[in-house]
């Protein structure tokens, strides 16, 4: 009698705590309850404009061989490579070689190694390992035709600048200038860009490649519970955003099934493996209208960047990287990801953005490589301009979808891993893209598929969903 007692009056004071906390957010207005979230400050970005490419030209190349028979025909002997005394600090990488003739590293002085100089003793080229491609390019301003001078060497780009004075584009700039401006320009050169300038990426990425994806070798039949229950557990935690505790107390408490929380997690983990590359290779139709954003979530206590990238048109995400870092390199990879999902790349391709300028920096990164798009960035909470104005609806769309995904995401109480994070957000996408009806389509989900919608429930749907993401693995294979 008294323990049950007790656990009902322990029980009773829970749901008057409850009781209280609600009716304070109430009468506050809002949740007091939850911690402050030091989310990451939002700077307000600097406009960053990007110019027209620069003239590139190849640097007049040689070719060891035929420089190393010449010295025989000269000297009448052989030119030997490098003698290296036992004892030197600086060494030469064996795969080196020189940017300017092609001599392996057999011939490569260490000139100054600390340095990282290297010299070739074939044609005398002077190098190091990050002017590398400046021996085999140079770049010239498109205005002027001078060579122009790197100024700044960052993480994932080096910065040339025109220095020239008589240059047409300095000139410009110069003339357009009012009193005020001028005025201000003495004192704080920095708030102006003047001159041309051009950023040279040194990111290993090949955009639009095919990425070689393994086929997930999940097993589900590891997963003791019926599909009805896996469908169950997804709906609840996915769907309706509840933590997973919660979903196993429901699952327990209404539907008579024990499962811990863990297992919930660890059921949804393989189920996310196995939707994957069905979600990323699905064949999308699309419109030629997207927007990005990002947003921040905890990953194993630490903020990391989610970057969304949606069809606005079709309400579809196509991308949805994690990362530690809001940098140029992610917003390059979350548009590739949208890129790779087209046909043909469509003539009025738009991005729509926030300020940030990772994604001008990114439109420069594909221009340089023949892929034209064009960004729209919408600046600040307010219609300062007109394109933020008239753009201000897309992102308002993609600032929604974030909304959706941080209302359910907040019930997950960030991941202990990272990869449990790109678990949630591949089930939330998953969702989204085939399960969630849209108010703006109608009440339509986005991709139709009549094997889903002709089913009754939400567990069942999601049942068809992983038995879809299995048969076309196994074609896949078969393929
Ligand atoms: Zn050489
Ligand atoms: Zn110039």
């Amino acid at each position: 009698m008294y323990p049950q007692l007790l656990t009902y009056l322990l029980q009773f004071i829970k749901y008057q705590d409850q009781m209280i906390r609600t009716l304070q957010t109430l009468l506050i207005g809002k949740n007091m309850f939850e911690k402050p979230l030091e989310e990451p400050v939002n700077k307000p970005y600097r406009k960053l404009q990007v110019d027209d490419l620069p003239i590139i030209e190849t640097v007049k190349k040689f070719d060891y061989k035929l420089l190393l028979n010449e010295y025989l025909e000269e000297h009448g002997k052989v030119l030997k490579p490098v003698q290296r005394r036992s004892n030197a600090k600086a060494t030469v990488p064996k795969t080196m070689n020189c940017p300017q003739c092609g001599a392996p590293s057999d011939y490569l002085y260490a000139n100054n190694g600390d340095k990282g100089q290297f010299q070739c003793k074939v044609c005398s080229c002077l190098f190091s390992d990050k002017n590398r491609f400046s021996k085999e390019a140079i770049l010239k301003c498109p205005h002027c035709a001078k060579t122009l001078d790197k100024i700044k060497e960052r993480k994932d780009f080096s910065v040339y600048k025109c220095r020239n004075n008589d240059c047409s584009y300095y000139r410009k700039k110069l003339k357009t200038m009012s009193k005020k401006e001028k005025k201000r320009f003495k004192k704080d050169p920095q708030a102006f860009k003047l001159r041309y300038i051009f950023r040279q990426f040194h990111i290993d990425f090949r955009p639009l490649s095919k990425r070689s994806f393994e086929l997930p070798k999940v097993d589900l039949s590891r997963i003791y519970a019926s599909p009805h229950v896996l469908g169950l557990i997804l709906t609840y935690h996915v769907n309706y955003g509840l933590s997973a505790r919660k979903t196993a107390a429901i699952m327990q408490d209404v539907h008579g099934v024990a499962i811990s929380h863990q297992t919930i997690l660890n059921y949804e983990n393989s189920v996310a493996l196995l939707l994957k590359p069905y979600v990323d290779h699905y064949p999308y139709e699309l419109s030629d209208q997207f927007c990005g954003d990002e947003t921040y979530i905890r990953v194993n206590g630490k903020w990391h960047y989610l970057f969304f990238f949606f069809d606005a048109v079709k309400k579809i995400i196509l991308s949805y990287p994690v990362s530690p870092n809001r940098d140029t390199v992610t917003a390059i990879r979350a548009i590739d990801e949208v890129l790779v999902k087209m046909q043909d790349i469509p003539k009025d391709l738009t991005f729509v953005v926030d300020g940030n300028p990772i994604y001008l920096l990114a439109q420069h990164f594909f221009a340089q490589n023949d892929i034209k798009f064009d960004v729209k960035q919408v600046i600040g909470l307010t219609n300062e301009d007109p394109i933020s104005t008239e753009y201000r609806p897309l992102k308002q769309i993609i600032e929604r979808l974030n909304r959706t995904f941080k209302g359910n995401y907040r019930s997950t109480h960030g991941f202990g891993s990272e990869h449990g994070s790109v678990s949630y957000v591949t089930l939330f996408v998953a969702y989204f893209n085939f399960l969630r009806p849209h108010a703006s389509l109608e009440g339509k989900v986005p991709v139709v598929n009549t094997a889903l919608s002709g089913l009754p429930t939400m567990p069942a749907r999601w049942t068809k969903l992983i038995d879809l993401a299995q048969h076309w693995i196994v074609q896949q294979r078969l393929a």
